[in-house]
This record gives C-alpha cells, sequence and structure tokens, in this order.
C-alpha cells in the first residue's frame, strides 16, 4: 500500500475515532444531565414524597401550649404558633411545609423588611404529608423571609404514641393527671407544628413551652425566662387554669425536628454533676425518681467514655433524661432531653435483675452515644438510618466497658451472641439490607428493625 494511501488511511481511522469518542461523551453527558435532572425534579415533584429543596429553614421560634387540665382526655387538645426564618435558594413562586392532622387556619409569609409577600392558595395533600403554599409574587433566589403560622391546633390521637401525645400520669382524689410527651422520630414532628420534616433539612429552634403552674415542661436546651400569662390567651374556652407559664428555652444547636423533644408533666427530679461541672437531671414523676440514681450515674460515664473514645467533646452542659409511662421505643435520644420508657431508668438492687440491669445500662449508653452519632453527625436521608442505630448498639457496649460498669461488660459476648441469636431466630424478622430506599412515611416508620440494629452493629 503506497506511503500516500496508508495516511490517508490513518486520518481516517483517526476521524472515526474522534468521531466515535465525541458521540460516545455526548451520550455519557446526556445520560448524566438526565440523572441529574431526574433527581432535581425528584424532589417535591408529584410522585415523590420529598420536599423541594427550593426554600430551606433557617431557624425557628416555636410555642406549644398543650390542654391537658381536663379530666376527660377527650377535652385535651395542643396549639400553637410558629414562625420560620427560611432563605429561597432558587427564585420559586411556591413551597411545600410537612403538617399531619393540624388545623392550619392561614399561613402568612414576610420578606426581609418586613412587606407582606402574597398567598395565593394552600393545599393539603393528606397522603404526601404536605402543604403546598403558592405564592402570588415569586421568592428570590438569596433572600431571606419569614413564614407565619398562628394558632394551628391539633388533637392527641387515642392511644397514640407519636408527636405530641397524652399520658395518664396518676389519679389523686379521684382526679386523673395527664401528661404530655413527644416521640418525633422520624416522621412525626410534622404532628406537632407545621415545619421542614426531613432529616437534611436541619435548623435552630427557639421553643417555648405554655404550661400549668405546678407542672414542669422540659424540652432540648434548659430554660432561659419564665413568664405568667392569663391562661385564657392560649386556652380560649378554658375556665382552668386562670394563669399559666410560659417557659422560654435556650436556642439549640442547628439540628434535624426528629431530635426536638417536648414534656410537660408533674415530674420531679434528682441531679448529678460530673468532674467538668456538667449537670445531669433525672425527671421522672415523685414515687419514681428516687430510684433512678443507678441510670442517673451510668448516662454521666458513659459521656465520660465516649469523649475519650471519639475525641470529640460533649456539646452539651445539661442533660436531661426523662422517664413517661408510655413509648414507642425503649428511648428516644432527643437532643439533650432523652425520653425513656420509665422502667428503664429505675434501678432496684434487691429486685432488679441482672439481665435488667444490663439491658437498662445498655439502653442508656446506646442513647448517650447517639449524641454523637445520629444528633451532632446526622445521614441526609432515612435509607441511612443504619449510621444512626448500627453505630449506636455498638459503642453502647464500649460506652459500659470504658464507663468502668466492668460487673456488665463481661455479659456482652453472652448478651450480644446468644441472646439475640436466639430472639433472631425465635422471632424470625423478615431479612433485608441494612442500607434500604425508602421512600413513603410507612417504609419509613418501618425502617426501624433488628437489622438495621443488630446486623448493622455486628457488621
Ligand atoms: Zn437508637
Amino acid at each position: 500500500m503506497p506511503f500516500e494511501s496508508v495516511g490517508a488511511c490513518r486520518k481516517a481511522l483517526l476521524l472515526v475515532t474522534v468521531l466515535v469518542a465525541a458521540v460516545l461523551i455526548a451520550a455519557s453527558l446526556a445520560i448524566l444531565l438526565a440523572l441529574m435532572l431526574r433527581s432535581a425534579a425528584d424532589n417535591g415533584s408529584e410522585s415523590s414524597y420529598r420536599l423541594p429543596t427550593d426554600v430551606k429553614p433557617v431557624s425557628y421560634a416555636l410555642t406549644l401550649a398543650p390542654f391537658i387540665y381536663s379530666s376527660n382526655p377527650g377535652d385535651c387538645y395542643f396549639t400553637g404558633s410558629v414562625s420560620i426564618a427560611v432563605e429561597a435558594v432558587n427564585d420559586t413562586d411556591m413551597f411545600k411545609l410537612h403538617s399531619v392532622r393540624l388545623e392550619v387556619p392561614t399561613v402568612r409569609l414576610r420578606n426581609s423588611t418586613g412587606g407582606d409577600v402574597i398567598v395565593d392558595k394552600i393545599e393539603e395533600n393528606v397522603e404526601k404529608q404536605w402543604l403546598t403554599i403558592k405564592l402570588g409574587e415569586p421568592l428570590r433566589a438569596g433572600e431571606t423571609y419569614t413564614v407565619l403560622i398562628d394558632r394551628f391546633k391539633g388533637k392527641f390521637v387515642k392511644n397514640g404514641k407519636t408527636g405530641l401525645y397524652l399520658s395518664s400520669s396518676y389519679s389523686e382524689n379521684s382526679t386523673e393527671y395527664y401528661l404530655v410527651s413527644s416521640q418525633l422520630e422520624p416522621i412525626h414532628a410534622r404532628e406537632v407544628f407545621p415545619c421542614f420534616d426531613e432529616p437534611a433539612m436541619k435548623a435552630e429552634f427557639n421553643v417555648s413551652l405554655v404550661r400549668g403552674r405546678e407542672f414542669t415542661a422540659l424540652s432540648n436546651m434548659p430554660i432561659k425566662s419564665s413568664s405568667s400569662v392569663p391562661g385564657n390567651t392560649w386556652f380560649s374556652n378554658s375556665v382552668e387554669p386562670k394563669v399559666v407559664i410560659k417557659d422560654d428555652f435556650e436556642t439549640t444547636p442547628t439540628m434535624s425536628t426528629y431530635t426536638l423533644a417536648f414534656l410537660v408533666a408533674k415530674f420531679e427530679s434528682i441531679s448529678h454533676s460530673d468532674s467538668k461541672g456538667r449537670v445531669f437531671t433525672n425527671w421522672l414523676s415523685p414515687e419514681l425518681v428516687k430510684k433512678s440514681n443507678f441510670t442517673l450515674s451510668v448516662a454521666a460515664k458513659a459521656i465520660e467514655a465516649f469523649e475519650k473514645l471519639l475525641n470529640v467533646s460533649y456539646k452539651t452542659n445539661i442533660t436531661k433524661q426523662a422517664g413517661v409511662p408510655l413509648l414507642n421505643f425503649e428511648a428516644m435520644e432527643n437532643w439533650g432531653l432523652i425520653i425513656y420508657q420509665q422502667n428503664i431508668l429505675m434501678y432496684n438492687e434487691n429486685t432488679t435483675t441482672t439481665l435488667s440491669k444490663l439491658t437498662n445500662a445498655l439502653t442508656v449508653s446506646h442513647e448517650i452515644v447517639h449524641q454523637w452519632f445520629g444528633n451532632l453527625v446526622t445521614m441526609k436521608w432515612w435509607n441511612e438510618i443504619w449510621l444512626n442505630e448500627a453505630f449506636s448498639t455498638f459503642y453502647s457496649y464500649l460506652g459500659l466497658e470504658w464507663g468502668s460498669e466492668s460487673d456488665l461488660d463481661s455479659h456482652f459476648v453472652m448478651f450480644q451472641k446468644y441472646l439475640f441469636d436466639m430472639n433472631f431466630e425465635r422471632k424470625r424478622y423478615k431479612v433485608h439490607p441494612i442500607q434500604m430506599d425508602v421512600s413513603t412515611p410507612t417504609e419509613i416508620d418501618g425502617i426501624f428493625d433488628y437489622i438495621v440494629y443488630q446486623k448493622g452493629a455486628s457488621e
């Protein structure tokens, strides 16, 4: 073959190669673009259960006023007001807020200079559990706005254990006293107040709770100030209480909605300070609180242990543990206010079995280490919940060992290896991957299982 022909051939080959490469690159870019568009469109689209990301929350001012002052639970309810400072990430003429079973009379919006933004329409989607707020004028990217929702109202669900719920506390002179507590993980903050109820949509919270004078109000942070207000400021149809107390709590760290906590009850407390001056407090009904010294001490020791193990200091100076009669889980790691089934905080040297002592101490250790795994560092979406639960389950044993509960750590192998294995066989849990795609509220609620906790911890 002459040299010239070979040269032309090579040029043709080169041209074909360049063309093929160009086609491949274009095809790859098109696929990537399609995936990006699909991913972007998925958030807030009609088929998605995810909120659009055009607007993000920055801080909330939330007041909750539970009315629990009737002997008839059917007369009890809660009301509240919330203002949410938000930032527009993109130009948009609508945004969505989670809200379930709440009466929301109106949603108003103000711009950064205090001017009203016209709200055209508010639509509720019961299945998606959100309100769509359609605006008469667009929000501009980079601008901040305030969403105002005054006097929303919710009913306590009979035998409910999610959102804000009512429990029977105790009877005295044939009068039934109630307490109200919260369980917001995974997707129940939306049952308490309109909010951006996704774990990645973190914000600061300024919480206020309204309570009867003889009651205690607890939330994630310590109380900043308290004031008396007439009862009819919040409870329009009630004769009693004539005067209520509004407790304003300090601003929280930037956190997810699911780690918020609210509790109003006739509780008493015991406290313990550690070597760094941090205060640990157990809150329970008066007859139970004195039996909870052991779990208070476990909490304090576990925190010191995890600080050494993880080399990240504990972020909260005041840690509260509260025990309630009804809870969906054994305990919930709300930041700064861990809520337990009340029996878990109890210990009696003469009557508590070694197994109960171990499982209760493990539960406390598990909730304490969640203050790092989950509260400080949080998964973006619920498909990664194993990062919270598996790590906390694994580290709960180390918290006891390093916290020098030496009579307990020797049970680790027996407990984890045999007891859980036997339970697994007996209950025949449905097997699934540790990391699993979840989208709907039912799927998200269903992922907190043995596989995520125990199998995850053993990986
Ligand atoms: Zn957990």
